[in-house]
């Protein structure tokens, strides 16, 4: 390939700060808000011009609901419950989330974005918009600071200690900290339609139960479904459920392929018959989570090829919508979303890879971090420090659940284990900048005590007891 040799130049640094969070989707804010809350000055860097990443830019306006385990316990707190509670405060979610019979949590996207705002607002995180993190400053085997562009130009920031909550492992990929990456991944580009009569869709879905699809992916049953409508004004269809056999939905896709008024492809896209559905009652709108292309999300050239393909067919699925499902026929699409909703690409090797074997035995570890929840409601799992340290790298820590040390990959990126590992790592970064450490060799004692004291679950009476953060009885 032709290359050029750019001129050396001088940057400016413009901060130095305790911590510097890249990214500011879920766990970039949770990494901020928990590094400043322990006291850190912190820096929060963010390409749009708003936050919350693939739940405000991505419309994935909906959270599994992964707070609950052995059969109802809360086990998911800290930063993660309170940001489902102001979502409630403000009126964009239903309080009756709070069940582990609610599959998944559907919010309104511009609440959630203005209460992510007000978090970062009010524990006095520095914010810089619409800036691209650009490069990392490398010097001894450690992250020392980024390198930002923006309309200001290319600027230097310096941090005691990095957080990476990018979602592709941007900052460790440039500071050269062990990665893998395996395209294809799979995107989507979820699109907002108002004017939806659900009410009517609802009733279209009662007249045969027993084609709501089950068992594709949350919820698993008409029952689950209804409940969740009449008691929470939840809407659900399952993504997937458009192209289970005899399901309502693929029914009138069949239709409409025999009439020739819709197609399973367009192009790059595949799957235009998901419809994964979430809406919400008070508002009648829904959220459509209806195309995927699978490509190298990091080439720019396949990425931008994918975004046109999928804006034409958010209108082509919607147009289908309108002309064959009940209560869609005066609905309209509100938004698209501002960027596609990409759902792995790098991760991190970190000094500890959690395999899905130990999440699904409940494995335990001596520095957990937090405790996830397997489903709606399911196993809890301790999570581990390692897994979000880049191995042989200081001063960096990845904070996304799509990033950190899994196997599988992604194994993490729900949204609530997105959120408290941005909440771990921010803590932990904070807690490096006081006490002049680097971030893997912080106590995990104090880092423990520390995330207890914010609210964070890491055990029962007994585990606590075991790890030494409750005395002996
Ligand atoms: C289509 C789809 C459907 C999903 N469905 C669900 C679901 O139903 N329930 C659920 O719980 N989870 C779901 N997920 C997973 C979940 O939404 C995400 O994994 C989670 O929101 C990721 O949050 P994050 O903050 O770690 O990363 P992201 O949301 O990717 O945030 C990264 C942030 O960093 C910014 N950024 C990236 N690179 C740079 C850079 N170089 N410089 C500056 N800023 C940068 C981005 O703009 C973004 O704001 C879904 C994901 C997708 C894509």
């Amino acid at each position: 390939m032709k290359t050029i040799t750019e001129p050396e130049r001088k940057t400016p640094v413009v901060e130095d700060m305790d911590v510097i969070v890249a990214g500011g989707g879920i766990s970039g804010v949770a990494a901020a808000v928990a590094a400043a809350r322990s006291g850190a000055d912190v820096l929060l860097v963010e390409r749009n011009g708003f936050l919350g990443g693939v739940a405000t830019a991505g419309l994935m306006a909906s959270i599994g609901n992964r707070f609950f385990a052995d059969g109802g316990r809360l086990v998911v707190r800290g930063i993660a419950l309170e940001t489902v509670e102001r979502l409630v405060d403000r009126g964009g979610t239903s309080a009756g989330w709070r069940s582990p019979l609610v599959p998944k949590i559907p919010f309104d996207p511009e609440v959630f974005k203005l209460i992510l705002l007000e978090m970062v607002d009010e524990a006095d995180v520095r914010l810089y918009l619409h800036t691209i993190v650009a490069d990392a400053v490398v010097s001894g085997g450690g992250v020392k600071g980024l390198i930002l562009e923006s309309k200001s130009g290319r600027e230097v920031v310096l941090g005691k200690a990095v957080v990476d909550a990018t979602g592709d492992a941007d900052v460790a990929a440039r500071a050269g900290a062990p990665f893998s990456y395996e395209p294809p991944g799979s995107n989507s580009l979820e699109f907002r339609m108002a004017n939806v009569d659900l009410q009517k869709t609802y009733e279209y879905f009662k007249e045969e139960p027993e084609r709501y699809p089950s068992d594709v992916d949350a919820p698993r049953s008409f029952e689950e479904f209804e409940r969740n409508w009449l008691e929470n004004g939840f809407f659900y269809y399952p993504h997937g459920g458009g192209r289970k056999p005899g399901s309502n939905i693929a029914i009138l896709v069949e239709r409409a392929l025999e009439r020739g008024d819709f197609s399973k492809d367009m192009g790059i896209i595949t799957g235009l018959d998901a419809f994964g559905m979430d809406g919400l009652a008070w508002n009648n709108t829904v959220i459509i989570n209806s195309n995927f292309s699978r490509i190298d999300d990091l080439d720019v050239r396949e990425a931008s090829k994918a975004e046109v393909a999928a804006r034409k067919a958010c209108f082509y699925i919607a147009e289908f919508l309108r002309k064959y499902v009940p209560g869609f026929e005066r609905a309209f699409i509100v938004e698209t979303a501002p960027n596609l909703g990409v759902r792995v690409t790098r991760r991190i090797k970190g000094e500890y890879t959690l395999t899905k074997e130990e999440r699904d035995k409940s494995a335990k570890f001596d520095d957990v971090i937090g405790v996830g929840s397997t489903g709606f409601p399911g196993t809890p799992f301790e999570i581990p420090y390692r897994c979000i340290i880049p191995k042989g790298m200081e001063g960096l820590l990845v904070a996304s659940g799509k990033s950190a040390s899994t196997e599988p990959r992604g194994l993490l990126r729900g949204m609530t284990h997105c959120i408290l590992l941005g909440q771990a790592a921010g803590t932990a970064t904070a807690l490096a900048a006081k006490t002049a450490t680097l971030p893997r060799e912080v106590n995990i004692k104090e880092l423990q005590r520390t995330l207890l004291k914010q609210d964070v679950y890491l055990g029962d009476e007994d585990r606590l007891r075991e790890l030494g953060l409750l005395p002996q009885v």
